[in-house]
């Protein structure tokens, strides 16, 4: 199964690649725009990719997992799309992302705070509502109304929310999230975690991570639903660290998803070890080739990027 991940959009590309050098580059190597997003799904559709649950994939209420047998329309591949980091960490936010959603109604709204104290919203900005768009003219794109996995941490509140902080916000930021991921869950999107703190192993002891998962537990977990995926940040190979994977075996976890330069699936102990893609700025420029078996990078790539290459 094809797997590909991307970051929250660049929404407004002017200001990410306008920002002054650190944020420039960084917006630049790891984010794809709204619009590069959207030509994406098109070239991922003509290659005969059709989105599908890990649910689909995987019946993880047993160890061993086992894989679920797919019946899919002839000709097509199965693509899970992942999303992660769907939190807007400040730096996202001042450098070109939405800065939160909300839902309005039954619509999933993206709100981008503006200078001067205004806002904007916007139903055609971030990932969710992207793909909603394409696939009501191209309906043949999901395998039985799926979307994909949205992984999320907790430091930095979620969805734009501030869950994060006790204080007199909590109690509207915590309805207004969990709003937020019952509507992506309606609309047929799962939930990762992608651990609370987002920190690297190198700069975590085992002791601080145990104490953050907890975090996890009791901040995000009732907002999201408890869930089977763990997605790793940056991709580390934290199951190559046996007391890290005996605590996020015993907590449940049964699929994990890393970075790797492809699709690959290794199994350890009898869980499913899944390798992402990621569709960003570095693939687009075609670095390493990663993103060949997916898509034409030149014909995405947004001719707002800068020319060169800052990193
Ligand atoms: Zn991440």
């Amino acid at each position: 199964v094809a797997n590909l991940f991307v970051h929250p959009l660049i929404a407004w590309p002017e200001k990410a690649f306008g920002a002054p050098e650190k944020d420039l580059s960084r917006m630049d190597e790891w984010f794809v725009t709204t619009e590069e997003f959207e030509r994406s799904l098109g070239a991922l559709e003509a290659r005969g990719y059709i989105l599908v649950r890990v649910s689909d994939l995987f019946d993880t209420s047993t160890v061993p997992v086992t894989p679920k047998p797919l019946v899919l329309p002839p000709g097509r591949k199965p693509l899970i799309l992942s999303v992660d980091d769907l939190n807007y960490y400040p730096y996202m936010r001042a450098n070109g992302t939405v800065s939160r959603l909300w839902v309005d109604q039954d619509r999933l709204m993206a709100r981008t705070f503006l200078a001067g104290g205004t806002f904007r919203d916007d139903d055609d900005k971030e990932v969710p509502q992207v793909l909603e768009k394409f696939l009501t003219t191209h309906p043949d794109f999901s395998y039985q109304g799926a979307r994909g996995l949205i992984a999320v941490t907790g430091y930095q509140g979620l969805f734009g929310w501030p869950t994060q902080w006790a204080g007199p916000a909590l109690n509207e930021a915590k309805i207004q999230a969990k709003a937020v991921a019952r509507r992506l869950k309606d609309m047929g999107w799962e939930f990762a975690t992608h651990s609370y703190a987002h920190r690297s192993d190198k700069r975590q002891s085992f002791e601080e991570w145990k104490a953050s998962e907890v975090r996890w537990d009791n901040e995000v977990g009732p907002l999201v639903g408890p869930t089977p995926y763990y997605v790793l940040p940056f991709g580390e190979h934290w199951w190559s660290y046996p007391e890290r994977w005996e605590v996020m075996t015993q907590k449940g976890y049964r699929v994990y998803f890393g970075v790797e330069t492809k699709s690959n699936l290794v199994w350890k102990d009898g869980l499913p070890i899944v390798g992402r893609v990621p569709l960003d700025g570095r693939g687009l420029r075609r670095k390493f080739g990663i993103l060949s078996p997916f898509l034409d990078p030149k014909t995405i790539l947004d001719p707002l990027r800068p020319k060169v290459m800052k990193y």
